[in-house]
C-alpha cells in the first residue's frame, strides 16, 4: 500500500503551517479594503470569522485521506461483475487559479474485480478531492486512480462535466459553458464496447430522475 501513498496525494498535501484564526482573519480585512470596503463597518465586522469558518468547509478535502476512505470499507464481494455506476454526484470545488467555484456534476464507474465499496464513499472520495483548491483534469484523475489503486478493479471511469465561475462571472464572462473531463482506466480504457457501454449508461437517463 506504500506505492498508493506515493502516487495519490492523500490527506494535506500541503505541509505549509496554517495561520492563526486572527492571522485569517486580517487577511480577509486586507482583502475587504482592497475591494474598496471599510472592514469596521457595521455589516462587516463578523465577515472576517464568517469567512474564515466557511473555509474550513470549503477546503475540508485537505484533512480527509481518500484513500484510507476507501480501505477501511471495502467488501469481498465474487459474482457481481457488471459495471457499478454512481450518477450525478454533485461537486462543489474552487479553481485554484482564481479561487472561485467550480460547479458541476461527476459520475464514477468502475468494473469491479473482487471489492465493492458503499455508493456513498465514492462520493465522499469525489468531495475529498474536490475540497480543495483543484483544476478539474488533476480532480477528474485523482478520483479515478484512487479508486483503481484501492479497490483494484477491471477498470474505473470518471466523468466531469462541470461550470467554471473564473470563466462566467469574470474574465471573459461565458455562462452555461461546461467543461468536460473524464479518466479511463482498465477495460475502460483498453475495451471499446465497456467504454460505450459506460457513456450510453451516463447519457441515459430518464427524465426527472436527476432531481429524485
Ligand atoms: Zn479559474
Amino acid at each position: 500500500m506504500n506505492q498508493i501513498a506515493s502516487t495519490i496525494p492523500a490527506s494535506a498535501s500541503v505541509s505549509v503551517p496554517r495561520p492563526s484564526q486572527e492571522e485569517a482573519e486580517e487577511a480577509v480585512r486586507t482583502l475587504l479594503r482592497l475591494a474598496g470596503e471599510d472592514p469596521d463597518r457595521e455589516g462587516l465586522r463578523d465577515t472576517p470569522a464568517r469567512v474564515v469558518r466557511s473555509y474550513k468547509e470549503l477546503f475540508a478535502g485537505y484533512d480527509v485521506d481518500p484513500v484510507n476512505l476507501l480501505e477501511r470499507t471495502f467488501e469481498e464481494v465474487e459474482g457481481y461483475d457488471e459495471i457499478v455506476l454512481l450518477r450525478d454526484i454533485r461537486i462543489e470545488s474552487h479553481c485554484e487559479h482564481h479561487m472561485v467555484p467550480i460547479i458541476g456534476r461527476c459520475h464514477i464507474a468502475y468494473l469491479p474485480r473482487s471489492r465493492v465499496v458503499g455508493i456513498s464513499k465514492l462520493a465522499r472520495v469525489a468531495d475529498a478531492y474536490a475540497k480543495r483548491l483543484q483544476i478539474q483534469e488533476r480532480l477528474t484523475v485523482q478520483i479515478a486512480d484512487t479508486i483503481d489503486q484501492v479497490l483494484q478493479p477491471r477498470g474505473v471511469g470518471v466523468v466531469i462535466e462541470a461550470g467554471h465561475q473564473c470563466m462566467s462571472t469574470r474574465g471573459v464572462h461565458k455562462p452555461g459553458v461546461s467543461m468536460v473531463t473524464s479518466r479511463m482506466t482498465g477495460c475502460f480504457r483498453d475495451d471499446p464496447t465497456t467504454r460505450r457501454e459506460l457513456l450510453n449508461m451516463i447519457a441515459s437517463r430518464a427524465p426527472g430522475t436527476l432531481d429524485a
